[in-house]
């Protein structure tokens, strides 16, 4: 009686839709997402959604410790009786997006590893705060929404280029590993699934001045796509200190053509304007000026 399928039945489990639960059938797959998290016996493991086990065993495994965050307490019962036979697994009742990474990096004394099967609902929410917890994470191996991943490792000029492939890429390389069919899961998502790895980097693609300010500028160069860089620049409240000369010559500075799409604008360039604006607005002459 192991398979995810006795599971779910020997404990009559009812996937619960508004947790995103969509619990991985296919032995080969689970196997090759651990394979693919690249885990030794020195690592220290966060495994988001830890749900039925199934994917929580084979990183207990391979880890050296492994933390399984899961927020339904009728699955945390299931994880407990199946994890009994590991001592080097905690289960950890609750919310992943109120889980303090940080902590469990001092108590181990490592960069965490993060890993698994996450619900598509929170994916969003989620990676933003494996950002935040960044300096404490060495990678994190994913398995989200086909769409979500297309966007994260995009490039620029592509359809799926964005405020988060740029957010994201800033700080980390990001790769797609492979497609998982929806026939592996139940139930069945009505989406396409897929495999996504980020490493961070030891410091960002480019030093950034102001990390709130780069953001702001990312999200305000996308607000309308179709438009030109200069256009949505001039649209941004935070930036109406700026007339459009000085916009112009901010964007001159970087080497950036105002008239180009924010779309086609590489990680770096962000970067460099951003730091040209950041600077700007606090010279002296703005000063002065305000
Ligand atoms: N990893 C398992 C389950 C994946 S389904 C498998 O592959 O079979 C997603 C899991 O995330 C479910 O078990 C769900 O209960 C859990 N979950 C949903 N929201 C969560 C949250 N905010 N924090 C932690 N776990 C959550």
């Amino acid at each position: 009686m192991c398979t995810p399928k006795d599971i779910i039945k020997q404990y009559d489990i009812k996937p619960r839709k508004k947790l995103g639960q969509s619990f991985l059938l296919d032995q080969n797959i689970i196997k090759k997402i651990a394979t693919a998290a690249r885990i030794t016996q020195e690592d220290i493991v966060v495994e988001i959604g830890a749900g039925i086990g199934v994917l929580t065993k084979s990183l207990a495994q391979k880890s050296r410790k492994l933390i399984a965050v899961e927020l339904d307490k009728n699955l945390v019962e299931v994880l407990k009786e199946k994890l009994a036979g590991f001592d080097n697994v905690d289960i950890h009742s609750g919310d992943i997006l109120k889980f303090d990474i940080n902590s469990i990096s001092s108590i181990y004394n490592g960069k965490i590893k993060v890993i698994g099967n996450v619900p598509y609902n929170i994916s969003s929410p989620l990676i933003f705060r494996l950002l935040t917890f960044r300096s404490v994470i060495a990678d994190f191996t994913l398995m989200l929404q086909k769409e979500v991943v297309q966007r994260l490792v995009a490039v620029p000029d592509n359809k799926s280029y964005g405020v988060p492939s740029v957010l994201l890429q800033m700080f980390a390389s990001m790769e797609k590993l492979f497609d998982v069919p929806a026939g592996c899961f139940h139930p069945q998502p009505k989406v396409e699934s897929a495999v996504l790895r980020g490493t961070f980097l030891n410091k960002p693609l480019m030093e950034l001045l102001n990390e709130t300010f780069f953001t702001r500028l990312v999200k305000a160069a996308f607000a309308q796509r179709r438009k030109m860089l200069i256009n949505n620049l001039k649209n941004a409240k935070f930036l109406e200190g700026f007339s459009e000369t000085g916009l112009n010559e901010a964007l001159a500075q970087s080497g950036i053509d105002g008239k180009r799409r924010g779309e086609t604008l590489s990680v770096e360039e962000f970067g460099k304007l951003s730091n040209v604006l950041w600077l700007d607005i606090n010279s002296e002459k703005n000063k002065t000026r305000s």
